[in-house]
């Protein structure tokens, strides 16, 4: 405790368990740090402009549904390099969302996106022939990557999100996962 701190306590042993709810909760997170040793929650890039993912990945540690506009709070770092991802697009021109899956790393199945934005081969690629920005966000990290988890994880975000289609841009039984 600092002498600044316990100058503006009347009384310091007394009052030690009665402090106010938002004092208390300010010291128990400045704890956080020193105790929780782990990740650190969020998507985030690593690279500078060179890095194409990078410079199309969101740094954020939480993601909302266009549709609904609910929010969601993540749990996984996350970064161009991560492998085993569930990610989600967003489309910045038409407000609609897509939510996928690779194995390997993000940076990886994002050349694949941009080969589907080339070739319109994709429900993906199809919308960015009419639209064009878009945000990345690693959305969960899939710990033990088979595919059949990284599946599940997907089909949660996507009804988390609302982002079958019309409303968003994924397709009932068509995947264009790596
Ligand atoms: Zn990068
Ligand atoms: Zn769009």
């Amino acid at each position: 405790m600092s002498d600044t701190f316990r100058d503006k306590l009347p009384n310091p042993p007394a009052v030690i368990f009665r402090q106010p709810p938002n004092l208390r909760s300010l010291l128990v997170r400045a704890k956080l740090p020193n105790h929780s040793g782990g990740e650190i929650k969020g998507c985030f890039k690593t690279h500078s402009a060179q890095c194409v993912t990078c410079t199309s990945l969101k740094e954020t540690k939480w993601v909302r549904s266009f549709s609904t506009g609910q929010k969601f709070n993540t749990f996984h770092s996350i970064t161009c390099c991560t492998q085993g991802v569930v990610y989600l697009v967003n489309c910045l021109d038409c407000k609609k969302q897509y939510v996928g899956e690779t194995g390997g790393e993000l940076r990886i199945r994002h050349r694949g996106h941009r080969q589907e934005f080339r070739k319109a081969n994709t429900p993906l690629g199809k919308h960015f022939q009419s639209c064009s920005n878009f945000e990345l966000i690693g959305v969960e990290k899939v710990h033990n990557n088979s595919k059949t988890t990284r599946e599940a994880v997907e089909l949660k975000w996507i009804y988390r999100l609302n982002s079958f289609a019309p409303v968003g841009l994924n397709v009932k039984d068509a995947t264009c996962s790596l």
